[in-house]
C-alpha cells in the first residue's frame, strides 16, 4: 500500500515540550523539515520508539511492537523475541509519511536498529555511547576526540552526534560482515584501546560503582537488539534537546542545548549535518585488530 500525501493530525495544538511552545503540529512540522536528513538513518531499520501520548510532562515508555492500529501503509518487519515467546513487529520509517504519522503518535524519540531488514543478523553500524557523569558534557568531549583518534590509527571513518541527553555518540559505518556478537566484541575491543589510553578518564567497564568520576564507554550498546536514537530525533525530555551531528572542529565549542526542537532548523546547513549526509553512505571494513585478540 502506498503511503498518502497527506497526513492529518490529530489534535495540533495539544502541547508536546511546553517549555518550548512545540505543539504536535509544530512537532510533525519539525520531521517534515528534517526528513531529508533524518530518513538515511531510519530507512529500512527497525525501529524502538519512546512514546508520551500526553508530552514530555506525562508518562513515557518505550514501544517496539507496532500499534495494532496502525495502517496497513506503515511498514513493519517481524523480529523473533528471544525472551518472549511472541515475535515483534518493528516500525520501519522510510518516507516522510511515516514520519508524520509516527509524529502525530506522540512518538517523540526515534531508536533505529544498527541493522537493516533486508539483512537483520548484520550489523552496518558501529556505535562508542559516551556516557559522562552528570553534568559533565567537557569530559564527553575528551573522550570523542580520544575515540576518533584510536579511530583515524585504524583507519575508520566516524560520525559523531550529540545525543539530546548528557552526552556524545560515534557512529562508524561498517560493512554487513561480521554477527551481532562479533561486533561487540570489537566494540569491547575498540573500547579498551581507548580507555588503555587513558584510564584515569575512561572505563569500559559496565560498573557504576567502579566509575569513580570517569567517562563510562558500554561496549554492549553494539549486542544483538541494540538500538541508537536517530540524529535529529528529540529527547522526551523537558528541554526539547535533540540528537545533533557535529564535526570534531566544533565539539569543542557546542553544548547539549544548543540544539533544541526550538532552534535546531537555523543549523541544518551547518558542517555536520553535511558530514552525516555522506556517512551515510560510506562502509568501512572492520581491521583485524578489532575482530580477533
Ligand atoms: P545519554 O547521552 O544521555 O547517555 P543516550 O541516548 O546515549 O543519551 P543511553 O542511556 O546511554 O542514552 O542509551 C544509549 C542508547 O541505548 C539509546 O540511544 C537508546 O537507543 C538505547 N536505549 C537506552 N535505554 C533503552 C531502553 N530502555 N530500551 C531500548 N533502548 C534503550
Ligand atoms: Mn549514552
Amino acid at each position: 500500500m502506498k503511503p498518502p500525501e497527506q497526513i492529518e493530525v490529530t489534535r495540533p495544538d495539544k502541547m508536546l515540550w511546553p517549555e518550548l511552545a512545540i505543539t504536535k503540529q509544530r512537532y510533525v512540522d519539525y520531521l517534515d523539515a528534517v526528513a531529508d536528513l533524518v530518513l538515511p538513518w531510519t530507512r529500512g531499520r527497525p525501529m524502538t520508539l519512546v512514546r508520551a501520548p500526553d508530552g514530555v510532562d506525562g508518562k513515557r515508555y518505550f514501544q517496539k511492537a507496532a500499534s495494532s492500529y496502525a495502517p496497513g501503509w506503515i511498514r513493519t518487519v517481524r523480529i523473533p523475541a528471544p525472551s518472549a515467546e511472541r515475535d515483534v513487529d518493528y516500525v520501519v520509517a522510510g518516507d516522510r509519511a511515516t514520519l508524520a504519522w509516527l509524529g502525530n503518535q506522540a512518538a517523540l524519540e526515534l531508536h533505529p536498529a544498527p541493522v537493516r531488514t533486508d539483512r537483520l543478523d548484520r550489523p552496518d553500524l558501529l556505535v562508542v555511547d559516551i556516557d559522562p557523569p552528570e553534568g559533565e558534557f567537557d569530559a564527553a568531549v575528551e573522550v570523542a576526540f580520544l575515540v576518533l583518534d584510536v579511530l583515524d590509527d585504524l583507519r575508520l571513518n566516524a560520525g559523531v552526534k550529540t545525543t539530546g541527553g548528557k552526552g556524545l555518540h560515534v557512529v562508524i559505518p561498517i560493512e554487513r560482515r561480521v554477527d551481532a556478537t562479533e561486533l561487540r566484541g570489537a566494540a569491547a575491543r575498540l573500547t579498551a584501546l581507548v580507555a588503555g589510553r587513558r584510564p584515569d578518564l575512561v572505563t569500559d567497564a559496565f560498573r557504576k560503582a567502579g566509575r569513580k568520576g570517569r567517562v563510562m564507554l558500554d561496549p554492549s550498546r553494539n549486542g544483538a537488539g541494540a538500538t541508537i536514537v536517530a540524529p535529529y530525533s528529540p529527547r522526551a525530555r523537558p528541554a526539547g534537546t535533540v540528537s545533533f551531528p557535529v564535526v570534531p572542529d566544533e565539539l569543542g565549542t557546542v553544548r547539549p542545548r544548543d540544539f533544541t526542537l526550538a532552534n535546531v532548523r537555523d543549523s541544518l546547513d551547518r558542517a555536520g549535518p553535511r558530514r552525516w549526509q555522506d556517512l551515510a553512505h560510506e562502509r568501512v571494513r572492520l581491521p583485524a585488530r578489532l575482530l580477533h585478540d
